[in-house]
Order: structure tokens, then sequence, then C-alpha cells
């Protein structure tokens, strides 16, 4: 049968927190029955947007992204509980019932992603549902979704199968993976949250004018291995992305017509902005 899913663009997040406010609009004060106790008014963050800064001045972005439940189907929160308090229903959508979690404070720990917000008031545990209320009312998709401008959101219910070949066709990531929770919501270009990247600008003196330098090669070695090779822009700008963090030991060898050939050894903790590379005769 078809299940939700939820697929998040990371570079298309503007972090207007639209879909913070739609969550905290349908779920404060609000009581669903079945659902979802009303959420508190402050200090719960069922949506809630991470920011990661990447590289120095002057080569730098900033990546947000959205994070709430995972929906997981292998989810350890639903073997934490007791008296069957968590579920996951036919549609993939796991839900905390409201009154036998009632004290078990102890599920907020047993989400490996940190999802599960303690209600101090209701005593109990919460978290995103999906907007499974209104799904169930016949909604498209949840509040998160249709508020959000830049279609960063999307949900979608189809088959596994189907939503295995979009997560291959459309290099669609999960959330770590290696904890085999089996997270049902997606993410696109998630390289902009989660790895680095070495990037750098390239120029020449003639006297006292600085001359960007187009065209340069530049090479990434690991191990002496050449394992990518870009051109520089008009800027004299180069970029490699998509590095794991903490990768460890980088040669960038540069190569421009008419200079020195030019080597930088970098060492890739976090991303890296080389400032001002000057090239010689
Ligand atoms: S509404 Fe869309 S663009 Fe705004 S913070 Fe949420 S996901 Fe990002
Ligand atoms: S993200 Fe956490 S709370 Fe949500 S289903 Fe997975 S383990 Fe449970």
């Amino acid at each position: 049968m078809d299940k939700w899913n939820l697929i998040i663009d990371v570079e298309n997040c503007t972090n207007c927190n639209m879909c913070v406010l739609a969550c905290q609009d349908e779920h404060v004060d609000n009581d669903f029955p079945n659902y979802a106790a009303p959420m508190p008014k402050h200090g719960a963050r069922w949506i809630e947007i991470m920011r990661k800064e990447r590289g120095q001045a002057p080569m730098i972005d900033v990546a947000y992204m959205p994070v709430m439940c995972n929906h997981c189907d292998n989810a350890p929160c639903i073997e934490a509980a007791e008296d069957g308090a968590i579920t996951k229903r036919e549609d993939g959508i796991v839900i905390i019932d409201p009154i036998k979690s009632k004290g078990q404070k102890h599920l907020v720990d047993s989400c490996p992603y940190d999802r599960i917000w303690w209600n101090e008031e209701l005593e109990i545990p919460q978290t995103w549902i999906f907007d499974a209320h209104l799904l169930d009312e016949g909604w498209k998709q949840p509040r998160a979704s249709t508020v959000c401008a830049t279609g960063s959101i999307i949900a979608k219910k189809i088959s596994d199968e189907e939503m295995a070949k979009l997560a291959r066709d459309e290099n669609l990531e999960v959330l770590e993976p290696e904890k085999g929770t089996k997270p049902r919501v997606y993410y696109k270009k998630l390289y902009r949250y989660d790895s680095c990247f070495i990037g750098g600008s390239i120029y020449a003196k003639k006297n006292t004018i600085i001359d960007c330098i187009q065209d340069a090669v530049v090479k990434l070695k690991q191990n002496t291995a050449v394992i990518a090779e870009i051109k520089t822009d008009i800027f004299g700008d180069f970029k490699f992305d998509k590095l794991p963090e903490g990768s460890g030991d980088y040669q960038i060898e540069i190569t421009a017509d008419g200079f020195n050939k030019k080597s930088i050894d970098v060492v890739l903790n976090e991303s890296v902005t080389l400032k001002d590379i000057q090239l010689s005769k």
C-alpha cells in the first residue's frame, strides 16, 4: 500500500520558519484526541530549522535543514514504549498515544534524532505527527508543506518501491542511515549541510594590478591520486564540494599557462577557504 514520505530540499530552504509557525499554529492550545495533545507554547520545536555555515570569508555559504520526527520504519521509540504507547500506522506515520504515553519520560531519550519533546505540564512525550489528523480528513499535504513558499517540503504518498526509486533517481538521503532506523523523511542536496568544501581564489600581480586567473587547472589529490579536477571561473575561484567532514589530508595542485605550478596541503576537518593564492612566473 502507499505510505507517506517527506522530501526536504536543503538548498531551497530560506529559514523563513513558516513551517515551524504552521506547526505551532496547528498544535498550540489545540487538542486532537488519539493524535496529539496540545503543544506547549514555549520550548517545544516539533519542527526545527538547523543552520550550518561553511567556509570562511570571502567564500562562505549557509544552509538550513528542517528537522522533525522521521517516522522511522524501524523506530527505536516504538521498541522503548511501554503499553504500546507508540505505534506505526499502515500509512507509515508514527503516533505517540497522548494517553498511554503519560509518564513515559524515558521515551525522550529513545529517539536517536532528539525529536521527542517532553511536555512538562501534561507529562507526556510528543513529536510531529505528520499532520495525520489533517491527512485523515482528506488533506493532500501537511501544513508545513502548504506554507512553504520555496517548495522545500513536499509530502508523497507512494509505495515503498516507488519511494526507493525516487530516492535513487534524485539522490535523496536520510539522516544518519547507519543507525538503521529507516527514516521516511528524505533530504535533497544534503551535502550542503553535512559535507565540506575546499575552495579558493587564484590571482597574479602585474606591478600593482591584481589579475584574477581564469581557467587555471586545479587538481584535488589525496594520497597522490587525483580525485577531482576543475578550472577556475572568471573571478579565479574554484570549489571542490561534497567532501566528507574530517576526511584528512588533501593536496591542491594548481597549473596555469605562463605561471609556476603551485601545491598547497590542506587538512580537512571542516570547510576550508584558501584565501589569496598568488601565482608567480
Ligand atoms: S517554510 Fe520552507 S523555506 Fe521556510 S523554513 Fe520551512 S522549509 Fe524552509
Ligand atoms: S525520529 Fe525518533 S521519534 Fe520519530 S519515529 Fe524515529 S525514533 Fe521515533
